[in-house]
């Protein structure tokens, strides 16, 4: 994996702007590690939300921030959760003070490393779970990404000043991850929702709670925002959040009925793929959304851990 590939970046971002002092950087992609980000710059000073999967992807970010404003400016980045396609190119940025919610901080611990990735894509696709691995994350070349963690963390509502514009972090608690933050900015009905929202393809509950996930959709309708960045996919508006809030209601009560009259786990999420895969891409995700309802619903020995999901997900695709 040193040497470059050409998917390691996804061949057509762009930094668009959704008012005079904020910006996304769009992949318009619901395919693993093409994570979107946020850029706030006013006055000379700028914020970032989220870095990229690889340093060649997160460059390529930098270079349009450039166009927006010296990197020197960039003096926060907030983390909206600590999967690697948001947050591995936080050294290219050692300037910046990189803020995230305690729960994400804490969850972070037990991240895959990039080195750890790197040896799964490069083992010989034995198994279904390798297999998947290999076909979404093979072609990212990891070569000289260190795992930058947090330098501050906040709980609840932070409000920070970048320039002359109020930005609201919100703590959204777990949901799709251990801890996921959203990055609100209120003068220009604009939030950076993280993976708290996929647009265009399932939800995927790694750490969290699908209630959680539920809740986090509301949270942000409630900031009363027009636009919103998903984590993934292309951009949302109101109704677009409300839709997935409704699928992932949709899926949790259909779970929660199957765990409640005893229907195995591997067998509910059958089923629901089944009847709510719609035409949202990775329809094999909604195995770790029917587990986490399994969970919640008190369910004993359900499976947890991002390799449980990955099996999970892969036994889902045929
Ligand atoms: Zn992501």
């Amino acid at each position: 994996m040193n040497t470059p590939n050409a998917r390691s970046t996804s061949p057509s971002p762009a930094l668009r702007r959704l008012s005079d002092v904020t910006w996304a950087w769009m992949h318009d992609s619901s395919a693993w590690g093409y994570s979107n980000a946020g850029l706030i710059a006013s006055q000379g000073q700028a914020l970032l939300v989220d870095t990229q999967f690889t340093l060649g992807a997160t460059r390529q970010l930098l270079t349009a921030v450039e166009e927006v404003c010296p990197l020197d400016a960039v003096g926060t980045v907030v983390s909206t959760h600590q999967n690697g396609d948001h947050t591995w190119g936080n050294q290219l940025l050692p300037q910046a003070e990189i803020i995230t919610s305690a729960a994400s901080a804490a969850g972070g611990c037990h991240e895959m490393s990039p080195d750890q990735l790197t040896q799964l894509c490069q083992s010989p696709a034995e198994g279904k779970a390798l297999g998947y691995v290999v076909e979404h994350f093979g072609h990212f070349d990891f070569a000289g990404v260190t795992a930058i963690p947090p330098t501050r963390t906040f709980e609840g509502r932070e409000e920070i000043k970048v320039g002359s514009v109020v930005v609201e972090l919100i703590d959204l608690g777990a949901g799709h991850s251990a801890g996921d933050v959203a990055v609100h900015v209120p003068g220009h009905r604009v939030v950076c929702a993280g993976d708290a929202l996929f647009s265009g393809g399932h939800t995927i509950v790694w750490s969290g709670s699908i209630s959680g996930c539920i809740r986090a959709c509301q949270i942000l309708l409630d900031t009363g925002a027009e636009v919103f960045v998903p984590g993934h996919g292309t951009l949302l508006d109101r109704a677009g959040v409300a839709a997935i809030r409704d699928q992932l209601r949709a899926v949790a009560d259909a779970a929660t009925s199957y765990a409640q009259r005893g229907v195995p786990l591997a067998d509910a999420a059958r089923l629901i793929k089944a009847a709510h895969a719609d035409t949202w891409a990775h329809p094999e995700r909604l195995f770790t959304q029917t587990a986490a309802a399994y969970t919640e619903a008190g369910v004993d020995g359900v499976p947890s851990g991002t390799w449980a999901m990955v099996e999970g997900m892969a036994s889902l695709t045929s």
